[in-house]
Parts: C-alpha cells; structure tokens; sequence
C-alpha cells in the first residue's frame, strides 16, 4: 500500500476500515478531554465495555446461590475453565482438548518446563532468544539449577549477529542444530517482547524435533497479535498471559497448550493439583492422581471466576473480530505507523526502528531505538496524551492495536512527535 502522512489519508483507511466498529467496544482513558493515543496495548490491553456485566453477572451468581454457583447458572463454576477453550483454542491454532486457562503466564511456564524439561547427564541444554523477556530468563535459570546443572554451560542464547537487532531464522536453526543432541528444549518467544520481533515457529520446531528435543514457546506478545498455528506447527507446549493483547484485565488468567501428542499420555510427569485430576472423580477425593486428557490435566486449582470472567468476555470479542480479520488490519496499520516513524525522523532524526522490516517477521509493534534524548521524547508524549511503553535502557514500544487503534491515531501520534523539541 502507498501510504500518505495526512489526516485525510489516515480517516480515509478509518472509513474503509471493516473492524472500524470495535474501538467503540473499548474504554479509553482521557487526557484533556479525549482519548488517549494509547500504543500501549502490547503491555495493558484497554478495558473492553463487556467486561463489567461479566463480572457484576458473577457477583450475582454468587450472592444467589453461594456454593451452588458451582453447579448452577448459564455458567457453573465447577466448569468455568471450559467456557473460555473454544475461543481460546481458535485464538492459538489449536484443537481444544489442547488448550486450558489457568493460573498465570510465569507459572505456567514453570508447569510446562517440569513436563517438558526433564534433563540429563547427555542432554540437558536449553536454546533460547537472548535478551528474552527477564520472567522467562528467570524460569529458565531456576529450572536449569533445580535440576542441578549449571546456567553457563546448560542455556544456549541465540544473538543477533554484530550490528543487526534481531535474530536470523538461519542463526536459531543453526544453533539448534549444532548442539543437537544435547538440546533437551528450544524455549523460544512468539514475538520477541522488546523488539517485536515474530519468530518462525513452525522451522523452529521442526529443527528442534529434527535434533530431538521438545519446542516449547512463550506467546505473551503473540496471542492476539500474530496468526497462530500451535498444533500444525507440531510445538510440545505453549504459554501465553491475557492482558496484553488479550484485554483481559491485570494479572488476567494465562493460557497453556500441550500438543495432543503429550495431553493423552497420562505417564508423563508433571506437577498435579486436583482440578487437573478426572473430573468425574475429583469429588470422590480418592487417593491416586489420574490426569484429565489434554491439557486440562495440567490444572491445579479452581478456577479464578472473576479474573476467568474478563477474560471470557475479551475473548468473544476476538471471536467476533476473527484474528485473519486482524491480521490483515494490523499489517496496515503497523505499516502505516512505521511510514510515520519514518517520515518524522527523516525530520528529527530520534531513533532508529529496531523491529523487522518485513512485515511477516513482526506483529503489531515498532521498537525505536532513541539516542540519550529518548526519555525526554517519551515523556513529552505522555504529557500531551500519547501513551508508548517505555523500556530500559532507551527503546520506546508503540502497539498499534487492530481492535481498536485507527490510523488517525497514528497520525497524531507522528503529527505530536513533529511537534517534540520545537
Ligand atoms: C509479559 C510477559 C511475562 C509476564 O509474566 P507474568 O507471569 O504474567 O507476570 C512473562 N514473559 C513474557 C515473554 C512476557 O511478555
């Protein structure tokens, strides 16, 4: 597409826009008596209108019926998990016995490691982005020691090459293969949270399956952002929080995949709690874990209704919107913003785009880059309404959402920018 940097361009594309009604769908914060320019939504995704009955029907289920909520109503409790996986099982390109909701993103990743990280004496490496979001580092080292091997020689990090910001598809398969058979995981992002990066997950596999270890993926920045094919792709598990692009609410519920390969095999060790445990049984509170198939039998606990509630209501919109729809909008728009970008430095001369240029290796977000005034340039958009994500030591993230960013949005976003240090 031939883009302008014009107002009248950026409300043409509002006008032809087919997802144009989803915005109206979300809650914006003011400034100065209008909304936001939020671009923040790949670290808080916007309040979505749903969500307050959602919850107000669940305080009502439960002064209603207090413990029976869990049997009773459209929407028992004893179930809840349930009513989030179709929706969240097409979100991520899976089967649905292949998807579960609960507990939180780190955790899950924990959960999944126990399953699918289980080293030794010959193969015990981990093959991951460097510079990977500092949970995951965090999980992978911990793991890594827990099991009694050292940080140093056990983690593999795959670095850009001298010069280059982001991670050549070759490089990852390359290491993968290399160390081969000593590669028990290839933990990988779905999108690299700090320069948006959209990793091959499908060659990524394939390369760790060829080598014979399991590939797992952390999607945070990639469920509801990118198009997902988990089960095709043949990953062993994935993980993924809700409040990002997802909408969902702070501290909202995380998701877990397990390929239908691993769900069914009741022998392979994990962590168990007695909402993963046959849910025809779990009542009878016999002696003997016996897991449910598919990924449901990696719960531990009841559901969080509340949080579970949110997170129901945005994924419906998802639903709606249909994430191809999405895709397609968010190629524009990113676009759009990154011609933006462009123009305005080709003026100030602020930053440098880190994220890839190809649209295929990104989701909805542009990475810059900025020199020692980058703070200063940060902080002038937020004081005049304009909320980016800020993250050390000098990248400034915008998120231009599909669902409910316009690209008059980016428009005043590179008009405000001109307007920085002038
Ligand atoms: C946001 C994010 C997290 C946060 O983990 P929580 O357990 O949800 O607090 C972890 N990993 C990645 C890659 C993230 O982007």
């Amino acid at each position: 597409m031939q883009y302008e940097n014009t107002l009248d361009f950026a409300q043409d594309l509002d006008r032809n826009d087919p997802l144009h009604q989803y915005r109206a769908q979300f809650i914006f914060p003011q400034h100065s008596g209008r909304d936001v320019l939020y671009f923040c939504g790949n670290s808080l995704g916007l309040q979505p209108k749903t969500i307050r009955k959602a919850l107000l029907d669940e305080l009502d289920q439960w002064a209603e019926h207090g413990v029976e909520g869990h049997f009773r109503g459209e929407l028992p409790w004893m179930y809840y998990h349930k009513f989030l996986t179709p929706q969240a099982a097409r979100l991520v390109g899976a089967l649905p016995h292949e998807v579960v909701i609960m507990n939180t993103l780190t955790v899950n990743l924990h959960l999944m490691m126990v399953s699918f990280y289980r080293p030794d004496a010959q193969r015990y490496k981990i093959i991951m982005e460097a510079g990977a979001f500092p949970s995951d580092q965090y999980a992978v080292e911990s793991q890594v020691r827990w099991h009694g091997f050292d940080p140093a020689d056990a983690i593999v990090e795959v670095t850009p090459r001298p010069g280059e910001d982001t991670l050549r598809t070759e490089d990852i398969l390359e290491i993968i293969e290399k160390e081969g058979p000593k590669a028990a995981l290839v933990m990988f992002g779905g999108v690299n949270y700090y320069t948006g990066q959209l990793y091959d997950m499908e060659r990524i596999a394939a390369a760790a399956h060829r080598v014979g270890a399991y590939a797992g993926f952390d999607l945070a920045h990639a469920a509801g952002n990118a198009p997902l094919r988990l089960h095709d792709w043949n990953a062993d598990f994935a993980v993924w929080c809700s409040y990002k692009y997802l909408n969902s609410g702070p501290g909202g519920p995380a998701g877990a995949f397990v390929h239908e390969r691993h769900g069914d095999n009741p022998a392979l060790p994990r962590f168990a709690g007695w909402w993963g445990h046959d849910e025809g049984e779990r009542f009878q509170m016999k002696k003997g874990f016996k897991p449910m198939r598919g990924a449901e039998g990696w719960q531990l606990s009841n559901a969080q209704i509340f949080s579970f509630a949110a997170h129901k209501a945005s994924l419906d919109i998802f639903d709606t919107a249909g994430m191809a729809h999405l895709r397609t909008k968010s190629l524009q728009l990113t676009g759009f913003l990154e011609y933006v970008l462009d123009e305005v430095n080709r003026r100030k001369n602020l930053f440098r785009i880190i994220t890839p240029r190809d649209p295929g290796a990104r989701g909805c977000q542009i990475s810059a880059l900025t020199d020692d005034r980058g703070k200063s340039l940060f902080d002038f958009l937020a004081n005049n309404g304009a909320i980016a994500d800020w993250r050390e030591p000098n990248v400034i993230r915008f998120a231009p959402v599909p669902l409910y960013n316009t690209f008059e949005d980016v428009w005043r976003l590179g008009d405000l920018m001109l307007r920085y240090g002038a």
